[in-house]
């Protein structure tokens, strides 16, 4: 079906939006994008259009009340103001966590809702969010046919023997067991190789996706079978507040011994971890990168985040049993040119090395030509979230 489709993708703080006009045949052009950010504190309002349109920019009236529904509610209603609410086909949102049951995008109608909520103890931080999403455009425009994408259904593929702890079997049974996250992401990008890189896409290739939250998907002939994320969004890689694969005994001996609650122990291993913590002065690479030069911690942060991407992707190798590329993406991937650079030459080993200059120029094959391919590909959650909705919605 034609039309405009509404993406949401609702955090704590936050709601983003996209306007994506879609053709019905995978064609798809994004209008306008937005977002209310602050929620809770001092929310603002930005929303820009791709015809040129002057930009948005407001403060949020009462802001540091406003809910994920007001904010909703302002993003429909600039929607009306400047296209007309007709115009929305569909809503697809981005949704953390689908569980065993939810391996594709689903039509949201009561059964799948309340099964998601029955999920919100596997993602606190983030499920209760994205429903209330679900929610506030459920009330606010209630024919509005609604869509889950689900950042965990693209890992439905990894084997067992990679998905499962080694915990007691009654556990693994009630569900504790790797997911895998940013399976929207992973799956633009294999759908993107599919199209523009057929041979490679048939291979054994690592994504790397580096921005605030990372994470590592390997991919044989297009599938996921490994992926450094596990039962939340906490493990694998370091990331900008988040600490990572750590040792479980960490976590008894500060509730043990330092005495502090689990809620505190989850929100230092969250919030006040990983980039952030090492170098105690901020999660963003970039500060870091202008830091560098005069600050140790910064370096050592830096050179931490590096030296686990390095060992994770050796790890991800070994899981393939080969490895014939690697695509860079998010933040991170797609413009640090240092990272980049250091992590191919971390990976000699397994034949990769770079092209120094078409590295620095951001450019899509950054590997030198004796090398193992190595692209940056810049990642399009919400394209991808509007083309399965489009489908789900397209009668067949
Ligand atoms: P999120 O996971 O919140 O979507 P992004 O994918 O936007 O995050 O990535 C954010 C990260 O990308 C931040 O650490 C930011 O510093 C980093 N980043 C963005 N641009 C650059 C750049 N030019 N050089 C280095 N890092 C960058």
């Amino acid at each position: 079906m034609s039309g405009m489709i509404l993406v949401l993708n609702a955090g704590s703080s936050s709601v983003k939006c996209a306007l994506i006009e879609t053709n019905g045949h995978g064609h798809d052009h994004e209008t306008a994008r937005g977002s209310v950010d602050g929620l809770g504190q001092d929310a603002r309002f930005r929303f820009s259009f791709s015809d040129g349109r002057p930009n948005l920019q407001l403060p949020i009236a009462g802001s540091k009340a406003a809910t994920h529904k007001d904010a909703i509610e302002l993003v429909l209603k600039t929607i009306d103001d400047h296209f007309g609410l007709s115009r929305l086909i569909a809503a697809g949102h981005r949704v953390v966590h689908g569980g065993d049951e939810f391996r594709a995008p689903v039509i949201l109608e009561s059964h799948a809702l309340a099964a998601l909520k029955k999920l919100i103890p596997l993602a606190p931080l983030h499920q209760p969010h994205n429903l209330s999403a679900i929610d506030a455009v459920g009330a606010l425009a209630p024919h509005l046919p609604q869509i889950a994408c689900f950042d965990t259904a693209f890992h439905a593929t990894i084997p067992a023997v990679a998905r499962n702890f080694a915990l007691p079997k009654a556990l693994t049974e009630k569900g504790i067991r790797r997911y895998g996250f940013h399976g929207i992401s992973f799956s633009y990008i294999a759908q993107h190789l599919r199209e523009t890189e057929p041979e490679l896409a048939h291979k054994d290739v690592v994504i790397a996706h580096l921005g605030n939250g990372a994470s590592l998907c390997a991919l044989k002939g297009g599938h996921s079978v490994a992926t450094t994320m596990g039962f939340s969004a906490l493990d694998g890689l370091m990331m900008g507040t988040r600490c990572g694969t750590i040792d479980p005994a960490v976590i008894f001996y500060l509730m043990r011994d330092e005495n502090m609650s689990a809620e505190a122990v989850e929100t230092m291993l969250y919030g006040q971890s990983g980039l952030l913590g090492v170098s105690g002065l901020s999660n963003d690479m970039r500060a870091l990168r202008q830091a560098a030069a005069d600050h140790a911690d910064a370096r050592l942060a830096i050179a931490m985040f590096t030296y686990r991407i390095i060992r994770e992707i050796g790890s991800m190798a070994a899981a393939l049993g080969g490895l014939d590329g690697i695509v860079f993406t998010a933040g991170i991937g797609e413009h640090d040119s240092e990272l980049r650079e250091d992590v191919l030459n971390g990976l000699g080993f397994l034949g990769f090395s770079v092209d120094r200059k078409a590295n620095a120029r951001h450019d899509r094959v950054i590997s030198a030509s004796s090398s193992n391919p190595a692209l940056v590909i810049p990642t399009n959650e919400e394209a991808m979230i509007a083309r399965s909705t489009a489908k789900l919605i397209t009668p067949v």
